[in-house]
């Protein structure tokens, strides 16, 4: 399809100028607006592919080469069939958005024949754009004038002054019928264009009419900062629309994906690693203004699975670097339902899902006009896991100075703990939740897991038994430990210096650290020859009687490759060895960042952010080091 619509376009754009845009665009400034790229390493970038579902990136982009490729779905090509996959734009409209960016002047032509003549026809969505793009500057002059007094007003209430409001592109749609409709189809856009695009609708009367009235409007955009509709609060009393009107759906407005604040935003949530999902476009504005550049807020619509791909992909969310998703709300039974909801959705998530409940029933706008900048700040940073959040909500509702009343908690509760996808993270959970409760951990233990087996929580006469609580000795983790440990008895030659290198503590397996520990005291591997006698002289340094017998064991066992050990396979082992203590460690860190206020411990706080980035980027470093070769 690809082929043919260049094909069908070699007649209208002219091929040097389709030739001239392939070689000013940056096909990594282009990707970048939707995805967020990391290095690869040898000049190329890789980030979440945007075409299909994944948790590790396999979506390459060669800045050089100028081509994008995922090795998951396949999916790959130039800077504009990029924009054409993932922005649904066709060859003309992605031609046209690239050119408008790289400054280029397009000329089209009829067929061979006839000479160029500039811009007969653009795509669609350039049309409908550029309409929005004329109503924005449209309804920002209106709000200067006398009809916009109460718009005025309505800012500066909550706090935001002719800077702010610029800043947002706020505008006034005044009291009349017909006057944004007159003014664009005046600039040549058409009848059908403007009912398309949402501006205008058809009245009653079969003529055209604007769709805001006496609203104050702000844009909304798209991650790339083009605008594709209108949010519009009610100002007067007599006015008996609803509180809030939006863009309906068009062909770029697709309200399960729209994000407002997400073109200001962008940069800072591929930054921090984290978002803030408020509720409305004044929270949105107040949090920028006080120091949450993160925020992002929906438009008309609940939080969705849309929105959750939207925000992964700038996230980078990876197993490894994983993003925080934080909800703020203003303690009403609405937004805590919304929160709860969570459980059911994407239960992907749940672990990276924090919930801001500001205090006195406040959203963020009334916070800062209250409290201040810093109120806004410290209701984000007193973020709480939404397990946490959901727990003590639940719990809440029950007299625990009663029997009847913890044990009906505990049945209520268990459900959720066992809904937990992590279950790793279930045990520190059970545990809570007997704190909380004020009961032992037996039984919340029993109530969780007959939850996960689908059995009534709590009853007497669920046999529930405790599940098997024995580590696999044959886990991955260990699997490279033995696999460090042989290649340091069996080759020391080789493995030595890069064995030697990785400390103790990145060992888990009891034995396998006394196995280390003796390799250290016989004198390390790097200064031994190897043989018989090395093996014996590890043996003789271990005073673990286990470790003793591992050691000849470990001695004799084959290396888990085919062929002779070189350098790459010691690296790699060694690489995936202190990968896994590296995550753990980044989990340990972020589970004791979360816990900091980092308002009244300021230092501790940077200081162990300071860590955790450069763990991250180590651990990056070691999977792109364990990768090689395997
Ligand atoms: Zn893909």
């Amino acid at each position: 399809m690809y082929a043919e619509e260049v094909a069908e376009m070699a007649g209208r754009i002219r091929d040097e100028d389709i030739a001239l845009v392939r070689e000013r665009t940056s096909i990594a400034e282009v990707i970048s607006d939707t995805v967020t790229l990391k290095s690869a390493g040898g000049g190329n970038l890789k980030g979440l592919c945007p075409f299909h579902d994944e948790k590790s990136p396999s979506f390459n982009v060669s800045p050089a080469r100028n081509v994008w490729y995922c090795f998951g779905c396949g999916a790959g090509g130039d800077a504009i069939k990029f924009l054409m996959d993932a922005e649904h734009l066709s060859f003309v409209e992605s031609v046209e958005r690239l050119a408008a960016r790289a400054g280029i002047q397009l000329r089209y032509v009829e067929d061979d024949r006839s000479a160029p003549r500039p811009r007969p026809q653009q795509g669609q969505r350039q049309r409908l754009v550029a309409a929005h793009a004329a109503a924005v500057d449209f309804y920002r002059a209106q709000l200067s004038t006398a009809g916009a007094r109460k718009a005025r007003e309505f800012l500066a209430e909550r706090g935001f002054d002719r800077a702010a409001a610029e800043r947002y592109g706020c505008g006034f749609a005044p009291d009349a019928w017909d006057l944004l409709t007159k003014h664009l189809r005046q600039q040549g856009f058409t009848h059908d264009e403007l009912v398309t695009a949402g501006l205008s609708r058809p009245s009653r009367s079969g003529s055209l009419i604007d769709r805001f009235r006496r609203r104050l409007l702000w844009p909304i955009r798209d991650l790339t900062g083009d605008v594709i509709g209108f949010g519009a609060r009610k100002l007067f009393d007599d006015d008996d629309g609803p509180k809030y009107l939006n863009t309906p759906e068009t062909p770029i407005y697709k309200k399960s994906h729209v994000l407002y604040g997400i073109d200001q935003a962008k940069r800072e949530i591929a930054k921090q690693g984290k978002v803030v999902v408020v509720e409305g476009y004044t929270d949105v504005m107040a949090c920028h203004l006080a120091g949450v550049p993160t925020a992002v807020a929906t438009c008309g619509t609940a939080f969705g699975a849309d929105h959750i791909g939207v925000l992964r992909r700038l996230l980078m969310d990876t197993d490894a670097v994983a993003g925080e998703i934080i909800f703020t709300f203003d303690g009403d039974a609405a937004g805590q339902k919304a929160a709860l909801r969570a459980f059911e959705d994407d239960q992907r998530f749940v672990g990276r899902t924090f919930i801001a409940v500001s205090p006195d029933n406040m959203d963020p706008c009334e916070l800062r006009l209250a409290k201040g900048d810093l109120a806004v700040r410290d209701l984000v940073a007193r973020r709480e896991p939404l397990v946490d959040f959901a727990l003590r909500h639940v719990i809440n509702r029950y007299d625990l100075d009663t029997v009847d009343g913890r044990v009906e908690a505990m049945r209520r509760a268990a459900p959720l703990v066992a809904k937990i996808k992590d279950r790793e993270k279930r045990p520190e959970y059970v545990r809570k939740l007997a704190g909380d409760l004020g009961m032992e951990i037996e039984p919340v233990q029993r109530a969780v897991l007959a939850a996960a087996n689908g059995q009534p929580a709590g009853g007497s006469t669920a046999p529930a038994r405790p599940a098997p609580v024995t580590p696999s000795v044959d886990s991955p983790r260990s699997m490279v430990e033995r696999e460090a440990l042989k290649l340091a008895l069996q080759e020391p030659v080789l493995a030595g210096p890069m064995f030697d290198a990785v400390e103790a503590a990145e060992y888990r397996h009891p034995v396998h650290v006394a196995v280390r520990a003796a390799i250290a005291a016989a004198g390390g591997a790097a200064a031994a020859s190897g043989g018989a006698v090395w093996i014996e002289q590890v043996r003789d340094a271990c005073d673990d009687l286990a470790g003793q017998a591992l050691v000849g064991e470990l001695a004799v066992e084959p290396l888990r490759i085919d062929g002779e050990p070189d350098p790459r396979y010691v690296s790699v082992t060694m690489a995936r060895l202190q990968w896994g203590s590296v995550t753990g460690r980044i989990k340990d860190l972020k589970s004791k960042i979360q816990r900091i206020n980092p308002v009244s411990n300021k230092d501790e706080y940077f200081a162990l952010f300071g860590e955790l980035l450069s763990l991250e980027q180590h651990a990056r470093a070691l999977r792109e080091q364990a990768a090689g070769g395997l």
